[in-house]
């Protein structure tokens, strides 16, 4: 390993350095967010209309387009010390394998038992329900790795957790449904026979292996419809994004630390939480005009929210029970094709984000699954992390991007997510091996169908 001397391989922060509030960008955006509407009315969502779904904070949270800084309770900081700092990696394996002049780093969220970045949401959002007194949370799950969160967060925390799982996921992902019940969750495949969404969607589409859009109609029907039950999201929604922003604030310091600025920042999007998160401090500055950054949001040319939908009002979920967003989206009707492996296959996106691609403020990129496993694979022989299929789809942009620098010599420094770990994604990594893997892409005929579905709002 080539090693610059004042760059470690790994850059930790203290404690007394970890970030003592969460940042807003929205507080910077000079165009906000469009707001969320209720889907009968058409009318802007009012907090207490957003009160039986989801905690009081969070309400406020959600619908705070102001506050540029939001402290992180006390109790929160410290349950993030079980797993914070993640480190900020030099990438020099990488960039020596690639023959790179460009200056890579990663920060990796990988490294506690969910495996993925999505803790830091489930931590505070758990938090919060506890502190309102409530019973138990319900949420959906797609591949695992939030409901995985979830769970631990709710054993932390002493709540209730009910996850519905997609049924194509609960019967290909045994071990992360076993994680879950570990941490003692209730786990349901879904569609089911629960709840009045889940059934009629069973009898529209009998023998359906499900989707999150249909996951989250029940969950929602779930919480709703007990007493002391609120529903929890582990993407999209502007306060899982605001959590996230954990991983771009520590990210900055780490870099300050170093005297290192970032010239290129890369970050998968589903429905855009690690990317928003990733990317909101500097964001913050590229919008108040204090710097410049290029941010590339990575998406499978499967599910290409950014590259190939629309940005209008849509349903969040397939059951058509959750508020209308305006985002970039597929249709809620939309679900990837079945041999997809790799993740991020929500139809729509953050609505933050939308905006801010909308206005040019970032870019966005598709990448094919196969080629996203071999950049995984490589990534992995020389880097060490097994990285989990989502990620990979930055790693692939990296190395893109990386290469690139190699043809035209400039050394660009280069910062990506490293979302978390693929332990429990080997069923995906052994299609690969076996090149069983292909590369479905929808047709324009097929996205114009599913996009013909979106609600008319005035
Ligand atoms: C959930 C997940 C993602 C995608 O979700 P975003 O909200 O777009 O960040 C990416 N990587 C991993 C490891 C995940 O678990």
């Amino acid at each position: 390993m080539k090693q610059d001397e004042k760059i470690p391989y790994k850059v930790y922060l203290t404690e007394d350095e970890l970030p003592k509030a969460w940042y807003n960008v929205r507080a910077d955006m000079k165009n906000k967010p469009a707001p969320l509407l209720n889907p009968g009315t058409g009318k802007p969502l009012q907090a207490e209309e957003l009160y039986p779904i989801f905690c009081k904070e969070l309400v406020a949270q959600e619908l705070d387009n102001d506050n540029p800084f939001i402290e992180i309770p006390q109790e929160i900081r410290d349950c993030y010390k079980m797993f914070r700092p993640s480190p900020l990696v030099r990438a020099y394996f990488l960039e020596e394998a690639l023959g790179t002049p460009a200056k890579i780093y990663y920060k990796f969220e990988g490294n506690n038992t969910s495996g993925s970045h999505k803790l830091n949401s489930a931590m505070a959002q758990a938090y919060y329900a506890k502190k309102q007194g409530l019973k138990g949370v319900t949420t959906e799950t797609g591949a695992g790795q939030w409901g995985t969160a979830l769970s631990m967060a709710c054993a932390f925390f002493g709540l209730d957790c009910k996850v519905y799982m997609v049924k194509v996921s609960y019967e290909q992902k045994p071990f992360r449904r076993e994680v879950m019940r570990t941490y003692g969750a209730s786990v349901t495949p879904s569609p089911s026979t629960e709840t009045e969404v889940g059934k009629r969607i069973l009898a529209e589409h009998p023998g359906t292996t499900g989707s999150l859009g249909c996951a989250i109609s029940e969950a929602v029907e779930a919480a709703t419809t007990r007493e002391g039950y609120r529903y929890v999201l582990g993407s999209v929604l502007n306060q899982v994004l605001l959590h996230q922003s954990i991983i771009g604030l520590e990210a900055k310091t780490a870099f300050d630390k170093i005297g290192v600025k970032p010239d290129i920042i890369i970050g998968c999007a589903g429905g855009g939480s690690n990317l928003g998160g990733l990317i909101s401090p500097f964001m913050g500055e590229k919008l108040r005009g204090e710097a410049d950054y290029r941010i590339i949001a990575v998406e499978p040319a499967s599910c290409p929210s950014f590259t190939r939908g629309k940005f209008a009002y849509d349903f969040c979920d397939t059951g058509k029970v959750c508020p209308l967003a305006k985002m970039y989206t597929l249709g809620s009707g939309f679900i990837p094709a079945p041999n997809h492996a790799g993740g991020l296959r929500y139809h729509g996106m953050s609505t933050i984000l939308s905006q801010l691609y909308h206005d040019g403020y970032m870019e966005a990129t598709s990448v094919c699954q196969t080629d996203v496993f071999k950049a995984a694979e490589q990534f992995a022989r020389v880097e060490g992390i097994l990285p989990a299929p989502e990620s990979s789809h930055a790693i692939k942009a990296a190395i893109d991007e990386a290469l690139r620098c190699k043809e035209t010599g400039e050394e660009k420094t280069i910062l990506f997510g490293l979302t978390g770990t693929g332990y429990f994604d080997m069923f995906a990594y052994e299609k690969f091996h076996n090149g069983e893997m292909s590369d479905y892409i929808p047709t324009d005929e097929e996205l114009a169908a599913s996009l013909a579905s979106l609600p008319v709002v005035e």
